[in-house]
């Protein structure tokens, strides 16, 4: 079975990126994704400073504007401002939220031009209509992985695990517009193992550590595990069961889809800032 090196692909990414990058700063441009994160989460601090450091590598300027325990309305508003500032190109709002909101109520706020993370449910929508849109970077990340690995998508029997809007929907999107036969499989799903095992590419997004065993998995499919569950010890592990060995290919965690992510998030801030 062949690991999947995210790391890698993300390297390579990255060095369009930058060259991207280096290209609008001659023409002026500054290329600049806004984060905003309205909580104190140290997991959340901990994935907004690694998109920082990452920004700053490839070129990309990441501004971070942390609000202290918001109101929904404050999240919403900072969204809005941020969204008419010509200098932002590229916007995010990270989770967790304030309790009683949602992505999709504050996603609203942030232009579609400049929702390079997918969180505005019409970017979802445009994105179900075939429209050109903003996907969220994760659900890229699984298409890019797949489609950088040369894995046939076309007519080939793909099912996703999980059905979120930032995650296991879009991606699925993604498949069904590679002409993959996709099946979408979620927590009331009856004999979750038979439906995996019918599968070419199986992407596993449900944030249970190896939920998906050996008797999940085809021999020979193609396995993007998305799941980042945190471990005893301070790591992170996937929704795949990493002692599985029948996969044609499977992506390791950490060091699969995450990079790949992050790399795309600033690809696709670089895609906000040449449209404008
Ligand atoms: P989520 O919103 O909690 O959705 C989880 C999905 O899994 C739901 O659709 C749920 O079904 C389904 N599910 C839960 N238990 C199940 C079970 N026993 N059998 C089958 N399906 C089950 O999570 P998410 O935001 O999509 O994230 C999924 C995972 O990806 C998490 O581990 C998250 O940390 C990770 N993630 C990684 C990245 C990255 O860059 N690597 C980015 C984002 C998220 P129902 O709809 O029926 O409840």
């Amino acid at each position: 079975m062949r690991l999947i090196d995210g790391k890698a692909h993300a390297a390579r990414l990255g060095e369009q990126v930058t060259a991207r990058a280096a290209e609008l700063r001659s023409q002026g441009v500054d290329p600049t994704l806004a984060v905003v994160v309205p909580t104190d989460d140290e997991a959340t601090a901990w994935y907004v400073r690694s998109i920082a450091r990452t920004a700053e590598k490839v070129g990309v300027t990441c501004r971070i504007v942390t609000l202290d325990r918001p109101a929904g309305d404050d999240v919403a508003g900072t969204l809005a401002e941020l969204g008419a500032d010509p200098g932002v190109h590229g916007l995010i709002c990270q989770t967790p939220l304030p309790d009683g909101v949602t992505l999709d109520q504050v996603g609203e706020h942030i232009p579609v031009a400049k929702d390079v993370d997918g969180a505005n449910p019409a970017s979802l929508g445009r994105l179900a209509a075939g429209l050109p849109a903003y996907a969220p970077a994760t659900a890229r990340a699984v298409l890019e992985l797949l489609l950088a690995e040369n894995v046939p998508l076309e007519g080939v029997a793909a099912t996703v695990v999980g059905r979120s809007t930032v995650v296991g929907k879009p991606a699925a999107l993604l498949l069904l517009a590679q002409n993959a036969t996709v099946t979408v499989a979620h927590s009331r799903t009856r004999d979750l193992a038979a439906v995996c095992r019918q599968a070419d590419v199986l992407v596993a997004a449900v944030g249970r550590a190896h939920l998906i065993g050996a008797d999940h998995i085809k021999p020979g499919a193609v396995v993007i595990d998305v799941g980042t569950n945190p471990t005893a010890d301070g790591g992170l592990t996937g929704d795949v069961d990493p002692a599985v060995t029948t996969a044609g290919a499977l992506t390791p965690v950490p060091g699969g889809v995450g990079p790949v992510t992050t790399m795309l998030l600033l690809a696709q801030t670089l895609d906000a800032a040449t449209s404008d």
